[in-house]
Parts: structure tokens; sequence; C-alpha cells
């Protein structure tokens, strides 16, 4: 797993006006290792955007003025830093809102600190791994495991030209493998890339979404055997010839 580890310190802009809830996320993100930089309008966190260029930003869904919907939409035009929206409510954003937003994920108020954190590092873990050639190749179009192609901003898929409509983890999965073909996961692997809250899933939770993955490529004119099984190991994408 060493090689999808992002490398610390990573620097955290938190886009917070409530200065109790900004304080105890840079409390709680200093003490697991990041660096972090505060802004309390949206307007401010843009600025700070252009000129340090953060690894990371949490933001909060409600802020005065700009609205943190706005902030995520100028981020994506400028930046791809993985995006982690804070939100007052459970129903004042949608999981299918934010991600069309490109944001990465979202925690409801009231959260503990190291739920955050931990959420923080599990998002940087799955970026890290299709941050890299997966990213690349996608934005200039060329497949990245012969055949599937990942456009990680727009989330979309498409096996040999024809679009794929992925599921949010069957997508997940196929970033993964994009990124690595031939690589074997284990099923706690691929949690630990995909899922946000692994250790609320299960192994067959894998195993279905896999199961899905490999219908929709098949409707899609893949061959059979492009997701390889490892049995009692787990999964790898076809070797490309
Ligand atoms: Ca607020």
């Amino acid at each position: 797993m060493a090689s999808v580890t992002p490398q610390p310190p990573c620097r955290v802009l938190v886009v917070e006006d409530e200065p109790s809830i900004a304080e105890n996320i840079e409390y709680s993100l200093r003490t697991e290792g990041f660096e972090v930089t505060l802004a309390g309008t949206g307007e401010e966190a843009l600025s700070i955007l252009a000129e340090t260029g953060p690894g990371f930003v949490i933001l909060d869904v409600g802020l005065p003025g700009m609205s943190g919907f706005d902030v995520c939409r100028e981020i994506r035009h400028r930046s791809n830093v993985p995006v982690l929206f804070l939100t007052a409510r459970e129903g004042e954003i949608d999981r299918v809102v934010g991600l069309e937003l490109g944001a990465d994920d979202y925690v409801v108020k009231p959260f503990s600190p190291r739920e955050l954190a931990a959420r923080v590092r599990a998002i940087l873990r799955r970026t890290a791994v299709v941050g890299g050639e997966s990213v690349s190749q996608a934005s200039t179009g060329k497949p990245s495991a012969v055949g599937l192609v990942i456009d990680p901003e727009r989330r979309r898929a498409s096996w040999n030209g024809t679009t794929l409509n992925l599921a949010r983890y069957e997508f997940g999965l196929a970033e993964v493998f994009a990124a690595h073909p031939g690589r074997v996961y284990t099923r706690d692997q691929l949690m630990d890339l995909v899922w946000d809250e692994p250790e609320a899933s299960l192994d067959r939770t894998v195993d279905a979404h896999i199961k899905s993955l490999r219908a929709k490529l098949r409707d899609a004119g893949g061959p059979d055997d492009l997701i390889v099984t490892h049995r009692g190991v787990g999964y790898s994408w076809k070797e490309p010839a």
C-alpha cells in the first residue's frame, strides 16, 4: 500500500465562517500532521487557492456572500484539488449535486474532527491512485487500460467508445483498475480505495459492485475476462496484451 500513500505534509485549506468549528478542524488536522490554512469567506478562499495551491479543500456550504457551491464551481474552473463539503444538515446537499459540482465527498455537521481527518485521508488515498497516470491519460483522451477510458472530472467512463453508465462505486473501481492494469487488489484494498466508510462495508459489497461493473462492460461489448478474479485474493484488470 506504500505506493498509494500521499506525501505528507499536505496543506489543507479550510473554508468555514464559524471560528469555533474552523479552529476545531484546524487543531484536529494539525494533530494528524496536515498543514492548515483558514479562510472565512469564499472570496478569501479563492485568493488563497491562487496563491498557495493547497492539496485539499474543506468547504462549508453555508458561507456569507459567495456560497460553498459557487466557490466549488470556481475552484473546478482552476484546479483538480480534492474538495470535501461541510453541510449544516442532511438535505442541504445531496451526494449527486455535490458530485456534479466536482466535489469528492461531504460531511454533515456535527461531525467528530477525527472522523473528518479520516475522511480527508481516505479521499487523498483514493485520488493519489488516480492522480498520476490515469488522470493525465484521460485528459488527453487516451485509453488508460486498453479500451477503458476514464474522465475523472466529469466522472464518466467508456469502453471502446461506448459510454458506461456507472454508479458511484462502479466508477471508483474502474478508476482504480484503469490506473494500474494487471495489479491485483485485495477486497480490503479496493474497499479502502473506493469506499468512503470502508469499515461499515462488507467484502461481499465489493463482489456485488464488481459483478455489476462486469455486466456493464459486457453490455458495452467488452470481453468476459476484463476483470480477473484471483481466488482467495481479490481482483485485477486484465493485463494488456
Ligand atoms: Ca457556515
